[in-house]
């Protein structure tokens, strides 16, 4: 599929998730559904989108202390200012960012955003499909599995239900020793009555459906690795900068989040 054949008047979650943080990669009717959503559903949208972004910049700046230079970023979205590659490539020019996502503008844009970048690609793909991202040749040419990679599995979790999960396990399969998990994803815990209006929202109005996840259950999904401190935490509170979205409660931004590190 290409950019053309967008459907441009059903909503969809990463151009909503894009007009929350500012992006301009989104149509009338995305934006139409972010209002909705803040008047109607959860009026602290805006706030959960940028406080994860803000978790998914300080985890990866977090792995790059750990001297990880290769990201893949399943589930990447549509660029907007502060991606993967410009955090990473800041700090370390050779860093490898391989950034997967399915909805077609977000690929187009990272595509475009990309040219010229040898050391970043992105592959359209469903994640839910570890061979198709694994199998591709812009993972074989960008990514070196013998060495650490950071697997960044940040806000897209929630659309991906647990037993369609178990199909994806071969992307911690290939991680070596050294390699992170990056993990934040959407709860209904202590916002179940928001939560479910989300749910709700997203399966009458949307091209795509909202699993939440305990937090015991993203625990679990650290099963295998070393979780870093402080653990897993409100996007806001995992190893927080001055620089991050303030304004609301912590639990208000929805999210579980935390990292782990692959070990012997
Ligand atoms: N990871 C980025 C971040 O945290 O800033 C973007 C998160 S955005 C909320 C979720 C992204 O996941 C969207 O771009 C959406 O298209 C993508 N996505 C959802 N389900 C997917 C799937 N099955 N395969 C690939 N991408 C998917």
């Amino acid at each position: 599929m290409d950019v053309t054949e967008v459907d441009c008047t059903t909503p969809n979650a990463a151009r909503i998730y894009d007009y929350d943080l500012g992006g301009e990669h989104n149509f009338a009717a995305d934006r139409a559904a972010s209002e909705e959503i803040q008047r109607t559903v959860a009026p602290t949208g805006p706030f959960i989108a940028r406080a994860n972004r803000a978790f998914l910049q300080r985890a990866v700046r977090f792995c790059l202390d750990q001297g990880i230079d290769q990201f893949l970023d399943l589930g990447s979205g549509i660029p907007t200012v502060g991606n993967v590659h410009e955090i990473a490539q800041d700090r370390q020019p050779g860093a490898r960012v391989l950034y997967v996502d399915v909805e077609p503008v977000a690929v187009a844009t990272t595509r475009h955003l990309l040219e010229g970048n040898d050391h970043a690609g992105v592959v359209h793909a469903d994640v839910r499909d570890p061979d198709a991202v694994l199998d591709s040749p812009e993972a074989a040419s960008l990514l070196d599995f013998s060495r650490p990679v950071a697997l960044l599995t940040v806000a897209v979790l929630h659309y991906i239900t647990p037993q369609e999960q178990t199909r994806m396990h071969r992307y911690r399969e290939v991680l070596a020793p050294g390699s992170a998990v990056v993990i934040s994803t959407l709860t209904a815990d202590e916002r179940a009555e928001e939560a479910e209006r989300v749910e709700r929202f997203f399966a009458e109005n949307a091209d795509t459906q909202v699993t939440f996840r305990t937090r015991d259950e993203v625990l679990a999904l650290f099963d295998g690795t070393e979780l870093v401190s402080p653990g897993v935490v409100w996007t806001p509170q995992w190893r927080p900068d001055p620089a991050d979205p303030a304004g609301w409660e912590p639990h208000r931004a929805g999210c579980w989040a935390g990292v782990g590190l692959v070990r012997e």
